[in-house]
């Protein structure tokens, strides 16, 4: 399970967990990338100013604890299953319909936040007023639209 999509290697493993600890996971990989989305869907979802995505392939996550999921339609006309622990409720992961072999990992569950520093901030068109984002790292309005963005805006790490 734990093994990446090139074959095993001797990746470095980070882990995780919710807030009380029922549920906890290992993400299998060299490391990682991080985005803010200053959406307000990030903001209704982390009861905060931003969330923080760490896309991660599905084959190298491994899970343990009990999760339950809630689901919502998404701008670009797909769906998301947002996971969260059913004892303390915090959100975990999403899994979008249009990328199946694909997960996002709440940067804030990290065991060591500092394993992701975000590459890039998106929705900065949403971000709250108070909020100064540092100007050396790309900022997008709105979101990217094409498989290509996304992969421009990861620095093709994933
Ligand atoms: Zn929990
Ligand atoms: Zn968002």
């Amino acid at each position: 399970m734990a093994h990446g999509a090139k074959g095993i290697e001797e990746a470095v493993s980070f882990s995780g967990g919710c807030q009380c600890g029922a549920v906890r996971y290992t993400i299998a990989a060299d490391r990682l990338a991080a985005y803010t989305c200053h959406c307000r869907e990030c903001q209704k979802q982390s009861a905060s100013a931003f969330g923080i995505s760490v896309p991660v392939f599905k084959n190298v996550l491994t899970l343990e604890g009990e999760t339950a999921s809630w689901g919502r339609p998404t701008d670009s006309g797909s769906y998301t299953h947002c996971h969260f622990c059913v004892t303390c409720g915090t959100r975990l992961y999403h899994a979008g319909e249009n990328r199946p072999a694909m997960v996002t990992i709440k940067g804030g569950s990290l065991d060591n936040p500092d394993d992701v520093e975000p590459v890039a901030h998106i929705w900065v068109s949403r971000r709250r007023p108070w909020l100064t984002l540092p100007d050396n790292i790309p900022q997008w309005q709105t979101q990217p639209q094409t498989q290509e963005e996304w992969m421009e805006l990861l620095g093709g790490t994933q």
